[in-house]
């Protein structure tokens, strides 16, 4: 089993069989983690690049089996922060030495078009990097984004089981969300993408093949989340029994980071919500980036694509604080760059 690791380190690829054994054989956990942090040391180095997310709008017209947000969660207070809040969150963000806006939303036409190009012009003039996370839009809104200064996209794929993936979203289609991803790519954003892991009658091998695909599209961004139920949503039966999805999650990650060695992957919230020291486990297993929540806390309340979020009450200023502090305990350092890829032709 450690050769299969030691293989991987040197050539950057396994096959599905190889993947699957990692996933399922828990007693190379530990050589698996820390392989995975030599590969990112080696890589991507030790600075961590801060990513401050914004979290524009809870609205979304989507009704994803897993989420919180869904359209037909009636409980859920809906929101939608204005254009000038939403530089203004910008602005703080940039004044706390945040590089990079992550600006997240349910998937919606509340912006309409001209308010988006608004919203991206003037981040841009900050000279912030921007990543957009606002789900399936035309190939025309992709470009015009870009055109206005967006050059990042996340879009996970959640899952390449394409079953799955069109039980978990009703509505949407599979080929689709691989569209999107593909005039992403085309239009040359650095893309993002990624699965969740524990959701129902999800494989082993699905995840293998998850984690193929994240390396056929050769993704510049991968955040792997474990799936948390909310108990508004048809999924909050499903129990992680054994509490297995937090490293299950990992070692999905921390085989990406073999196989994609020179790419940015954070340490996903989601993960520090099943663990408390989730967000510098993963740090030491792959991963090189963290996205704390810049929105302001009534809002933050409000976007609950899962229950448990971290750091409600802490304000931007304390959360930045904070991570730096957690950053530095285990010697890695805050990168002052904006965090592109830089992308190794091997
Ligand atoms: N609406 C956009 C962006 C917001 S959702 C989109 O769907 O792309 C951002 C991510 O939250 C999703 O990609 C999904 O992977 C994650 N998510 C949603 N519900 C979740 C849950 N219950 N547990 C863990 N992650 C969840
Ligand atoms: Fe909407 Fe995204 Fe949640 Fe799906 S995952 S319901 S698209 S916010």
């Amino acid at each position: 089993m450690e050769n299969i690791i030691n293989k991987a380190k040197l050539n950057n690829n396994l096959n599905k069989n190889e993947i699957v054994s990692l996933l399922t054989n828990n007693e190379i956990n530990n050589y698996l983690f820390s392989n995975a942090d030599e590969v990112r040391k080696k890589f991507v180095g030790d600075e961590v690049h801060l990513r401050a997310l914004i979290e524009a709008s809870n609205i979304c017209k989507q009704n994803c089996l897993y989420c919180g947000l869904r359209r037909d969660n009636k409980l859920q207070e809906r929101y939608k922060l204005s254009s000038e809040k939403i530089i203004d969150l910008a602005k703080n963000a940039k004044d706390l030495g945040y590089k990079t806006i992550v600006l997240q939303s349910g998937e919606s036409n509340v912006y309409s078009l001209d308010e988006m190009l608004y919203i991206i012009t003037n981040i841009n003039k900050l000279d912030l990097a921007l990543t957009l996370s606002i789900g399936e839009k035309t190939k025309e809104e992709y470009q015009e984004y870009k055109k206005a200064g967006a050059n990042r996209y996340l879009l996970r794929i959640e899952t390449t089981d394409k079953i799955l993936y069109e039980k978990m979203n009703p509505e949407m289609s599979f080929e689709n969300r691989l569209k999107c991803l593909q005039i992403l790519k085309e239009l040359n954003y650095e893309v993002g993408t990624g699965c969740l892991v524990g959701l129902p009658e999800q494989s082993i091998e699905s995840l293998a093949e998850d984690i193929l695909f994240f390396k056929s599209i050769d993704a510049d961004m991968i955040g792997i989340g474990p799936f948390i139920p909310h108990e508004n949503t048809p999924l909050k039966d499903i129990k992680d029994k054994e509490n297995k999805n937090f490293e299950l999650a990992l070692k999905v990650m921390a085989i990406t980071r073999l196989l994609l060695p020179d790419i940015n992957i954070p340490a996903t919230t989601a993960m520090e919500t099943l663990n408390p020291n989730g967000r510098l486990i993963a740090l030491q297993s792959g991963a090189n980036v963290i996205m704390p929540n810049v929105t302001d806390n009534e809002y933050k309340k409000l976007y609950e694509l899962y229950p448990g979020k971290i750091c409600l009450n802490d304000n931007a200023s304390k959360c930045r604080h904070c991570i730096t502090n957690k950053i530095e305990s285990i010697n890695r350092k805050v990168s002052k760059s904006f965090g592109y890829r830089k992308k190794i032709n091997f």
